[in-house]
Formats: structure tokens, sequence, C-alpha cells
């Protein structure tokens, strides 16, 4: 599938947020993904992965893709130098990431799931452990993956039962893991799972996890008891293996303390939760861009991009991705200022706003291609099932919303209101029904506030990405048209949302 980078907008976005353009960098990086891998996007749909005697096979070219991807040092982006890695900041990794979506989201899955536990181990590994894995993950000669689920464990990962027993230095691990993302493949020499288990003194839910690095191949080169049982057949993401692991017995090494494990995992979810927003908002890129293409040759009573019900669909994709593009790369940014208070509330609205436009603006472009879209050769309906996944994994978008309103307003809105103050001065008084809605929220418990919260988060989604687009349209007046779509046609939602954010919903 052609794919244009959008450098331009990384460009204005960086200048606006005040973070480093690092042009060079992102130029080598979509040239890459122009070349390289948006060749494999519809490959890997058409041959999809598959377990052949127990061995992972990846469709052809994925290899050659990922090798393109290690060689480039992109694993590695955010890791330090002392360990191999390019040390760079969050905000840069974040563009390369939605780049890399864009172009082929199967294959992008890989280096970020290995990026999750390159971060993981960084902070909660011992020296040992460190020396061992992370020059070897940020090389992209080993990858990474994170297993949290089983059958009766997803949203409620505080119900697993996989058990780790001591021996000596190590642990034996045994337990099913289920919907485990490239879970193995044929092109790394060792696979390394971030396992969360039981200890067999552990007290009931979260508080009794710990977290273990089993690896596929042990550091005496045997083979670990662990093997892929079977590979899920999925709705889109053909390309990327999503196994159901069995753990037999397999040694594993604790990483931190034990029963801390979910601190340590969420270190590495909230690295993979900006990851999965890069994701939607790559995803509605491409579907924007191959939407475009269409609309711009297709004749229907003339060419249809003339048509203003086509434009309408056109101008919403390309500003709903816009706003979700500049939401994720402001919560990149501030990691990378240090303000984590920000970043930690933004990081909710980004995963959840972000897959939500990926799969709204992949909706819309199967509509702009009316009937060739509903059939597989153009690719808009391919967009739609991969992106499908997003509002899914990494904890549900309705999780992302608990989150916010739970815990991320929890120091007493703080967060939320410092963004309100900073709005652009056209958004007054979109800035103040959420200052209002935010209020009444903190006056109520938090079970009382888990109605309100999906359509809450909705709301300040499209209230930050009006601000950008506004910022943006000062900056460049060619974006003043999108900025006004954004502001008339787009924002006026969130007065429904806001209101609807304080309802009660019908008992089961
Ligand atoms: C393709 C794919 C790849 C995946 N990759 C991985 C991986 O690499 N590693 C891994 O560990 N897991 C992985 N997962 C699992 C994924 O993280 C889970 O599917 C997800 O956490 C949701 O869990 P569940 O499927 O059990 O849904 P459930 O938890 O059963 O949720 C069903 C619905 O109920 C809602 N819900 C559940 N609990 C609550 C609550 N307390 N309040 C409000 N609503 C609630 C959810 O939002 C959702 O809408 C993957 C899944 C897929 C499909």
């Amino acid at each position: 599938m052609p794919y244009t980078a959008p450098l331009d907008d990384f460009r204005l976005l960086s200048d606006l947020q005040g973070t480093d353009d690092a042009h060079d960098i992102l130029t080598g990086a979509a040239r890459l993904c122009e070349s390289t891998l948006a060749p494999l996007q519809r490959i890997g749909d058409t041959h999809p992965a598959r377990l052949e005697n127990g061995v992972t096979r990846t469709p052809p070219g994925f290899a050659e893709g990922y090798r393109a991807i290690a060689d480039g040092g992109w694993i590695g982006i955010c890791a330090s130098p002392d360990h191999g890695g390019l040390g760079l900041p969050l905000s840069v990794a974040t563009a390369v990431n939605e780049m890399m979506a864009s172009a082929c989201l199967a294959l992008q899955l890989n280096p970020l799931m290995t990026q999750g536990q390159i971060e993981a181990l960084e902070h909660h590994a011992g020296p040992e452990m460190k020396a061992l894995y992370l020059p070897k993950l940020i090389s992209g000669e080993w990858s990474g993956t994170m297993n949290l689920t089983e059958p009766q464990a997803g949203s409620d990962v505080g119900a697993l039962t996989t058990r780790a027993v001591p021996e000596g230095d190590t642990f034996r691990i045994t337990g099913q893991k289920i919907f485990i993302t490239w879970a193995d493949n044929d092109f790394t020499d060792n696979v390394c799972h971030l396992v969360l288990a039981r200890l067999p003194d552990a007290p009931a839910g979260t508080k009794g996890i710990s977290l273990f690095m089993v690896p596929k191949i042990l550091p005496d080169g045997s083979r670990n008891a662990l093997r892929v049982l079977s590979l899920e057949h999925k709705l889109g993401l053909h390309g990327s293996p999503t196994a159901v692991m069995e753990y037999g017995g397999a040694t594993g090494w604790i990483i931190g303390e034990p029963h801390k494990g979910m601190a340590a995992m969420f270190t590495m979810m909230n690295n993979a939760r900006l990851g999965v927003a890069t994701q939607g908002i790559g995803v509605a890129e491409a579907a924007c861009q191959l939407a475009e293409a269409h609309a711009a040759q297709r004749i229907q009573n003339g060419p249809i991009a003339n048509h203003p019900d086509v434009r309408r669909m056109l101008a919403r994709m390309r500003a709903e991705t816009f706003a979700a593009r500049a939401i994720a790369l402001s919560c990149a940014a501030a990691a990378d200022a240090g303000n984590t208070a920000r970043a930690a509330f933004l990081t909710p609205i980004a995963k959840s706003f972000g897959t939500e436009t990926g799969m709204r603006v992949a909706d819309l472009g199967i509509q702009v291609h009316g009937g060739m879209g509903y059939i597989e050769e153009t690719g808009a309906a391919q967009l739609w099932r991969d992106v499908r996944v997003t509002a899914i994994y990494e904890g549900t978008n309705g999780i992302q919303a608990i989150d916010l309103i739970g815990r991320k307003l929890s120091d007493d809105g703080a967060a939320a209101f410092a963004l309100l103050d900073e709005m652009h001065p056209d958004l007054a008084e979109a800035a103040q029904t959420l200052r209002h809605v935010t209020q009444a929220l903190l006056a109520r418990t938090v079970q009382d506030r888990l109605a309100g919260a999906a359509p809450y988060l909705r709301a300040f989604a499209l209230t930050l990405g009006t601000h950008w687009h506004l910022r943006a349209a000062e900056a460049d007046p060619a974006r003043a048209p999108l900025a006004r779509f954004m502001l008339r046609n787009v924002l006026p939602e969130h007065a429904a949302l806001a209101a609807e954010a304080l309802e009660d919903v019908p008992s089961a």
C-alpha cells in the first residue's frame, strides 16, 4: 500500500510543543516505512502467520522487514546508550512508531512489545539481567513479549493463576497464557517472555502477582519448557502471530520484588499504551491517504472528491487524525519534560482516542471507497479489521476511561484543571464546560463516576484536539480551514458528551 510519512505534521507539532524536531531521524524512519515496510502490509494479511509442527512461520518478507527495523536502531530508539540504545526522547519514538504502524501494523507490533520489555527491564531488573538481556533486545537479536492474559483473567488481571515455585535461584513457571502477541517467530534467536505469575505464598488479587523473565532459549543454550500450543484465528492483524502459550515448569527469573509484579508491568504497559495509541493514529493516517487517493480518481457525476458529503468524510478523517496525533505527541512531550502527572493524565486519553480515531477513520475510509471499500483488494477493509483490536488490548478503552476518572483525577483534578487552563481562547466555553463536569465528577465517589467515564474521556479529547488544531492554524494559515472544521463540525459533540458524562445508565 503506498504511504507517505506526515513529516510536516511532526515538524509543526514539535515546534508547537517545544520538542526536538529530529528531522533527519524522522526522515530516515520515513524512508524505511515508505519503501521497505509499506509493501509488507498486504502480504501480512494474505499470508498469515502459521504454526507448522510447533514452529511459528511468519509472512514472506517479514524477516527482512524486521531486520531493517533492527539495523536502523529503531527498536532501542528510547533505550539507554549504556546497552546500545539511541537514547532519543519519547516524542521522537512516538512519531517513528506511528509511521511504522501506518506502513505495516502487524510487523510494527513486534518491536513495540520489545520496547516495552526494554523499559521494564531498565527500571526493574538487576545488573546481571540487564547485562544479559538488554543488549540483545536493543539490537533486535532477541525479541520480547508480555504475558498477562489467561482464559479467566483478562481485564481482571488479579484473577490469574499461573504458578511460580522457587527452586534455588530460579523459579518453575507452570500455567497457560492466551492471546500472546508475537509469542514466537522465525527471525530472532530468542524470544524473551515477561510472565506474570503467583508465588506459593501469594496473597489473592493483584497484590500477589510477581513478574518473571522466562526465555525460550536458556542462557546455557538449551530450550526452556514452554511452547506455542496454537495460534488464534483473528479478525485482522493476520501477519502477527497471537498464541496460546503453555509453560510446563519453565525456568524463570524474578524481576523486582516478590508480589510487586504489577508495578513493574505497569512500566511496560504505560509505554505500550502510548505505543498502541500510535497504532490507531498510524492506521488512521494510512486510511486518510488511501481514501484521498481513491476520491481523487473515482468518477461518479464528476470526481467524487468534489461532492460535499465525500469532502465532509475526508475532512473529518483528517481532522480527527491530526487531533489524535497532537494528543499522543503532547503526552510524549510531557513525559520527556518530566511532567509525569500530565503524561499520566494524557496516557489513557491518547490510547483511547487514538485507537477510536483509528477505527472511526478506517470506517469512514471504507465509506469513501463505496463498494470497493468492502472488498479486499483496495486494502481499506484490512485497515479497519487490523485496527479494531487496538481498542481492546493494552487495557480496553473502557478500562482506560475508568483509569482517567479514577486514578488520574485522584489529585483532586489538578492535572485536568492545569490542562484546561492552557486551552486556546476560542475554547473558553468548552474548557468551562469540562471544568464543571470535572468538578461534578470529583464530588462523586469513583463508583458513581463510572457510567460517565467514556464520554468524559472523549469530551476531553475533542477539546484538547481542537486546541492543537487552532494552534496549528495560527502557525500555518494553510491549516485554518481544517481547524475551523474541527471547531465547528466536530468539537460541538463535546457538549453532548459532557452532559452524558453525568448521566447514569440502566442497570443490567
Ligand atoms: C490480538 C490480541 C493480542 C493480544 N496480545 C496480548 C499480549 O501480548 N499479552 C497479553 O497478556 N494479552 C494480550 N491480549 C489480551 C488483551 O489484553 C485482552 O483481550 C484485554 O485485556 C481484554 O480482556 P478480555 O479479552 O478478557 O476481555 P474482558 O476483560 O472480558 O472484557 C470484556 C468487556 O468488558 C469490559 N470490562 C471488563 N472489566 C470491566 C470493568 N471492571 N469495568 C468496566 N468494564 C469492564 C471491557 O472493557 C470489555 O468491553 C491480546 C488480545 C488480542 C485480541
